[in-house]
């Protein structure tokens, strides 16, 4: 069954998740999904058909609305890809988006037919180079409001505002990515047009986090569509975006995600499946990364498992760790459970107290410490002395 998470932090299935902290970003309408203002965090994919293709188009939108699509993009490059749309939007009941690529123009072409449109700062230099991008970001808003449309500001790593990107030094690919998102913002904020949310992509997950965490402390009340380019392929592609959601949803940052994996047109939906997986995982404190909720509580995180746990006694024992530990919820301390030795020496590194789980005995840490290394049957008595002496140490 999907599951999705609601502010409350109350999942639908009845399992009760921690509370994750929203950012009060702005309510953004795509079709008939609300992003931001509290909403739960939308999940998005994007068609890989050919557009003309208009069957095999229609296909795998249903599909994805099937998976549980909130909203889906649909690639359009050119007039013909903008006539196929038309007749795309008349075939499926879903939300759609477009990206626009060089061709800002193709705007007013594509937006009747769609729910939102996605510029990318970085692209509006290539035509009409004489004109300020000023003027086309009036042009595309003047579409965006005539034709309900939302927009998205998506900026790239592979793709940054030139002009930013002299005014940094080589290395820092994340301040001009910050700087052009920032200035879009102030500039749709000035002619009144708020219904936007923005993005900044990049391949590496470390990058996603930083830009993103700066872009929402500089501008907590715009919503955020989450997403690591070129992730890959199942499961490294998954990992790797995991990886960014964690640390940034358990912040409050993210208001729409999308997981982008390379698989044939056929498996199009895991997409959706692997992103409502992460939502779900988040919630419950399934992470493969240390992750702080900011909590004033006692913060359980164990991994989701994988094919590399190599005892599933690591699945009772994260169970066991969460029932022994109960009587200490009113401390502010993180306890890692990871069920493998490739991840997990690394992993639990950040947290207060570590289990790292091995074929026969189970590692635990103290921070980045080693205490040593014990049977699954012993384990317990041993972490509670360490949590005991650690809420010494508090009190
Ligand atoms: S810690 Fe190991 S077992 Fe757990 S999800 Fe990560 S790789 Fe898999």
């Amino acid at each position: 069954m999907l599951v999705t998470t609601s502010c409350s932090g109350i999942r639908e299935n009845g399992v009760e998740s921690r509370a994750l902290p929203r950012n009060p970003t702005r309510s953004v309408r795509i079709g008939s999904v609300t992003i931001g203002g509290g909403n739960p965090i939308a999940v998005q994919s994007m068609t890989a058909t050919h557009t003309q293709d208009i069957a095999a188009t229609v296909g795998q939108i249903r599909d994805l609305v099937a998976a549980g699509a909130d909203v889906i993009r649909v690639a359009v490059d050119s007039k013909k890809d903008a006539e196929a749309l038309a007749e795309i939007s008349k075939q499926v009941e879903a939300n759609l988006a477009v990206d626009l690529q060089e061709n800002y123009r193709m705007a007013e072409l594509v937006a009747p037919y769609v729910s939102k449109i996605r510029y990318n700062p970085g692209h509006l230099y290539h035509h009409e180079r004489e004109k300020p991008w000023q003027e086309k970001v009036r042009y595309l808003a003047d579409i965006a409001g005539q034709s309900d449309c939302a927009m998205r500001v998506g900026v790239n790593c592979g793709s940054v505002d030139p002009d930013k990107k002299e005014r940094y030094d080589a290395h820092d690919s994340i301040s001009p990515m910050l700087e052009s998102a920032l200035e879009h913002c102030a500039f749709l904020d000035s002619l009144g047009f708020t219904r936007f949310a923005v993005s900044l992509k990049d391949s590496d997950p470390r990058n996603v986090i930083e830009v993103n965490k700066r872009f929402a402390a500089e501008r907590p009340d715009v919503p955020l569509h989450l997403g690591v380019t070129e992730a890959g392929m199942p499961p490294d592609g998954i990992i790797k975006t995991r990886i960014a959601f964690e640390q940034l949803i358990s912040r409050g940052i993210g208001d729409t995600i999308r997981v982008s994996l390379t698989v044939p047109n056929s498996r199009k939906s895991e997409e959706i499946a692997a992103g409502r997986k992460i939502l779900d995982d988040i919630a419950a404190g399934r992470v493969r990364s240390v992750v702080d909720y900011g909590l004033q509580s006692l913060n359980i995180i164990s991994c989701p498992s994988c094919s590399r746990v190599e005892n599933e006694a690591f699945i009772d024992l994260a169970a066991a760790v969460k029932e022994m530990t109960a009587y200490a919820k009113d401390y502010a301390i993180t306890i890692a459970v990871m069920g493998c030795r490739v991840n997990g020496p690394g992993e639990t590194d950040d947290a207060d107290l570590g289990l790292w789980c091995g074929p026969n005995h189970v590692n635990l840490k103290r921070g980045p410490e080693e205490v040593g290394a014990y049977t699954y049957d012993t384990i317990l008595p041993k972490l509670k002395a360490e949590l005991d002496a650690l809420i010494a140490a508090k009190s």
